[in-house]
């Protein structure tokens, strides 16, 4: 990554018009990437003009999510994002070979994200999300540092356990004074194709719990759906691929609230 920052500030490539929302989760493996993925194939399908930061620096997967195969290009000292699927994207990922893993200290990680804002030329965007790193280690506050007008998208499980963990990312949004934009609840339930049971498969309640505690609405609960899981894997947001599963609809219905 080359470029430099000076004479401007980071944020000076989002217009006052661009809505920035952080999509953060108390912890891995709830589905963050995979909402703000789809979240933001479904807000650029509405016409939106879209662009999506993948700031979880260890646990990136907007090129796989994406199925982006081609690294972002230069023009006049400006990285172009790579544009799919409607989405205008920036990825650490793009930068690293799958097998290697990341070793950059925490001020190269500043440094690329703090580029990944001010070096990149995003064009006029109508939303900008950012896919946190999970919880809220340092790199999480020294980008929502970068980007002050970010509201935060809190992503949970319905589990309890998952709602516990994810408060601290509510309290830290206090801390640091940033609007809650609202809850989404991923996992929510399991639709049984056959007999069409709902099943909990991971509890109940999380995610209109964490919305109490953090005083904003819970704006959606993303089932759980093997299309959703089988589209990332391929590469093919299911927003896109399978516009008409249960997640995608609830996507859609999402991009609408915002
Ligand atoms: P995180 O960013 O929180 O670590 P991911 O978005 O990478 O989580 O999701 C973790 C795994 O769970 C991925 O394999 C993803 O495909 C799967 N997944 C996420 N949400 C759902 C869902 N609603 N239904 C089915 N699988 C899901």
């Amino acid at each position: 990554l080359r470029g430099n920052t000076e004479g401007g500030g980071p944020t000076d490539a989002l217009g006052s018009q661009t809505a920035v929302y952080a999509v953060a989760s108390g912890k891995g493996g709830v589905g963050k990437s995979s909402v703000a993925a789809n979240l933001a194939v479904a807000l650029a399908a509405s016409g939106k003009r879209v662009g999506l930061i993948d700031a979880d620096v260890w646990g990136y997967s907007v090129p796989q999510l994406f199925g982006v195969r081609r690294n972002p290009v230069a023009l006049k000292g400006l990285m172009l994002p790579v544009e799919e699927h409607g989405v205008r994207l920036m990825s650490v990922g793009f930068f690293v070979s799958e097998e290697e893993p990341v070793v950059w200290r925490g001020p190269m990680l500043h440094k690329a994200l703090e580029q990944f804002l001010s070096d990149v030329h995003w064009g006029e965007l109508d939303v900008l999300l950012l896919d946190l790193p999970p919880g809220t280690g340092d790199i999480t506050l020294s980008l929502l540092e970068l980007v002050p007008q970010a509201a935060l998208l809190a992503v949970t499980t319905p589990q309890p356990a998952a709602r516990n963990v994810a408060s601290r990312v509510g309290r830290m949004a206090k801390d640091m004074r940033m609007p809650v934009a609202g809850v989404v609840e991923n996992m929510s339930t399991l639709h049984c194709s056959s007999c069409g049971e709902q099943t909990a498969m991971f509890g109940s309640g999380g995610g209109q719990q964490l919305a109490d505690e953090l005083g904003t609405d819970l704006l959606a609960q993303i089932p759980l759906d093997v299309a959703l899981r089988e589209a990332g894997d391929i590469g093919v947001p299911v927003v896109t691929g399978s516009p008409d599963a249960q997640s995608a609809v609830a996507f859609t219905e999402l991009a609408q609230r915002l």
